[in-house]
């Protein structure tokens, strides 16, 4: 092979790489192997200068400006309509019905990040600007080119010009930030905020050192092509045949109503969504009626943008209430004069606990903001800091338990208060709801609202008792019915066979969760083994400490846990032994699970591994062998191509498995 032949070989593996990476979220090769490919790459055109093309992956890298030049667009950029309430929206579309006699729509989240248009000559990347004010930009070209979703040349050579929205993911806006606290350097507000300091670096070596990526959404075809697209949804997905990475959520309506059901079933989901939305592009599809309804003066007749409600409001706050959770930690609960936020009302948010409240400053009173993120439950994150603010109380943290009344007290080296008293009635109810829920025992149909009751009339006073229950005893309950009454006794008696980790989790032992239950379950078979294992024994496995296996060691010494143990089993509790491995193909060889699989679920495809004879552990480092990486994988996965550690999709994974029976 000669030179020019080796250096096309390796910008076209290193491209597909990129893409593989990059685009499809979906890696085809080990950070280890991608690195050689470049090397060479680097090393050949450093011998032969005059080989470097600008669409050469090495070309990615830094290079200083002095300053961005202005750059008029050859196609100008419009603005949208916004509307944010769905009549709006239906009278736009009637109208189209009506004048245009046109139904389809396509539906695109709107993402929160920065517009800019890329061009595109034979299929090589030739220019990008950002939007401006729509008619000049500044060309940033060096800074796109860093942006590996970004294409340097396309699967196809045609002339195109693409826009899209500059985004960056929001766990590496996290990350950026914590590294910037730790630096001392300045935070950025919010996701977009921090996209655009990077793209606008006049280094471009520092905006590839950001994790940016981009979503493209219009395509203006410049130069002949074969069967040009006739719809803005075949254009897209001629965009993605190009090599673009496109928006997974595009979606073809075909009337209104599914467009609205679009909106609001996102409106919900956008915070599970690893980059900001805020709202949904809608678009008439078919070019043709397209340019008969053409533009106003600022924004095209054939486009609105649905804007979701904002994720932050601003509320009083008009009680803070506490409770007890089953390490007796008590916890501050904001209550709220009801308000809409994401879709929902809010009347209660965390303020996790009484260090936070201190730091936030809360008073009963204030008007506060609250946020809802990716997690269910909203969280308080500001005050507005009026003059009525300073007049009103200091909040004090409460000194006896809400539930029993005893005297709270700070743990060693821990932000929370602690009631310590064993017999504390919300601590036992606590404990026995983590006994009962799905990370533990799993007990369908027995929720805190029945164990509160089953406690306060007397027929329970621990996690034992549930295993005493009649059914009698449920119909004695405020609104049990038979039928209920059975399905309750009926899951407490199924309960009884989980496995080994499930129960050594709902013992609730200090330090020891479900993965630490899991692994120490794996290991030592049977719940006898662990009572009878010593302390260097149980520090042995690995992901157990020293403390951890301490903890366990005490808790098996206390009698009244032995007593507990000996009831259980009395009362018919025999913890199903943990899954033994059939095959040993696997013998030896540790994953790790991280992002959404399809065809199973993580805990599904660990017990498919165990059964192989392999491993499973929640965090990467170098003795792991493979990760198999599912949607929306996230840190774990840019540790293992850090590391170097073999990436599997899940058809990867599914191809090993062929033909075993798990
Ligand atoms: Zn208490």
């Amino acid at each position: 092979m000669d030179i020019l032949e080796r250096i096309d070989f390796l910008k076209d593996e290193i491209n597909r790489a990129n893409y593989k990476y990059y685009v499809e979220d979906n890696p085809s090769i080990s950070d280890f192997e991608y690195d050689k490919l470049f090397a060479e790459l680097k090393e050949l055109e450093g011998q032969n200068p005059l080989l470097i093309t600008p669409d050469s992956p090495t070309q990615r890298v830094g290079s200083i400006s002095e300053k961005f030049f202005p750059y008029k667009h050859k196609y100008r950029l419009y603005s949208l309509d916004n509307t944010y309430n769905y009549e709006d929206l239906e009278d736009w579309y009637d109208k189209i019905v009506k004048e245009y006699n046109e139904q389809e729509l396509v539906c695109e989240l709107k993402i929160d990040g920065l517009a800019i248009a890329l061009t595109y000559e034979n299929g090589v990347f030739v220019r990008g600007v950002t939007r401006g004010d729509g008619i000049t930009g500044e060309d940033i070209t060096n800074n796109l080119k860093t942006i590996k979703a970004i294409p340097l040349k396309l699967f196809k050579p045609v002339s195109v010009e693409v826009r899209g929205e500059i985004y960056m993911p929001k766990t590496s806006f996290e990350k950026l930030n914590e590294e910037n606290l730790k630096n001392g350097e300045k935070l950025f507000a919010n996701p977009r905020n921090a996209a655009a300091g990077s793209l606008r670096q006049l280094d471009s070596s520092i905006t590839a050192k950001r994790d940016l990526s981009m979503f493209c959404y219009t395509a203006i075809f410049t130069g002949q092509i074969e069967n040009p697209p006739k719809t803005h949804y075949e254009s897209i997905m001629y965009l993605k045949d190009l090599g673009f990475k496109i928006n997974p959520n595009i979606r073809l309506c075909k009337n209104a109503k599914e467009a609205i059901q679009y909106c609001k079933d996102w409106d919900e989901k956008r915070f599970d969504l690893n980059y900001a939305t805020d709202g949904v592009v809608i678009k008439v599809n078919n070019f043709a009626v397209q340019q008969e309804m053409g533009f106003t003066s600022r924004a095209p007749k054939w486009a609105t943008a649905f804007k979701f409600p904002p994720e932050e409001v601003t509320t009083t706050l008009l009680d803070i209430e506490t409770g007890v959770g089953k390490t007796g930690a008590i916890t501050p609960v904001a209550i709220l004069e009801p308000v809409q936020l994401g879709g929902s009302t809010v009347a209660r948010a965390s303020l996790h606990n009484f260090d936070e409240i201190k730091r936030l400053d809360v008073r009963i009173g204030d008007k506060v903001f609250i946020k809802k993120a990716a997690e269910i439950i909203p969280k308080v994150i500001k005050i507005i800091e009026d003059e009525e603010h300073y007049n009103r109380p200091v909040y004090c943290a409460p000194q006896k338990c809400p539930s029993c009344g005893a005297d709270l007290h700070f743990h060693e080296e821990e932000v929370n208060l602690y009631c310590d008293n064993p017999d504390c009635p919300a601590k036992i109810c606590a404990k026995i709801e983590y006994w009962a829920s799905k990370e533990a025992m799993d007990i369908d149909n027995v929720g805190p609202s029945i164990i509160e009751q089953l406690y306060s009339k007397g027929f329970i006073k621990n996690a034992v008792d549930l295993y005493k229950l009649t059914m009698q005893d449920f119909m004695q309950l405020d609104l049990v019915k038979e039928k209920s009454a059975f399905n309750m006794y009926n899951a407490i008696q199924e309960s009884k066979t989980r496995p080994l980790a499930k129960l050594l989790t709902a013992f609730s032992i200090r330090n020891v969760g479900k993965e630490t239950a899991g692994v120490i379950a794996n290991e030592f078979g049977t719940l006898e083994n662990i009572i009878n294992a010593s302390v260097e024994e149980l520090s042995n496995i690995e992901g157990v400490g020293g403390i951890i296996a301490q903890d366990i060691f005490d808790f098996f010494r206390r009698p009244e846990n032995i007593n507990m143990i000996e009831e259980l089993k009395a009362l018919g509790v025999e913890p199903a032994p943990p899954v033994q491995n059939t095959y040993d193909d696997f013998k030896g060889l540790t994953f790790v699970l991280t992002g959404t699989l399809q065809n199973m679920t993580r805990d599904e495809a660990s017990e498919k591994i165990k059964k192989m004879g392999g491993k499973t552990s929640s965090s990467v480092s170098k003795n792991t062998s493979y990760i198999i990486a599912g949607e929306n994988a996230g840190s774990k996965l840019d540790k293992g191509l850090k590391l170097g550690v073999i990436i599997l999709t899940e058809d990867d994974f599914l191809n090993m498995i062929k033909g075993k029976d798990l």
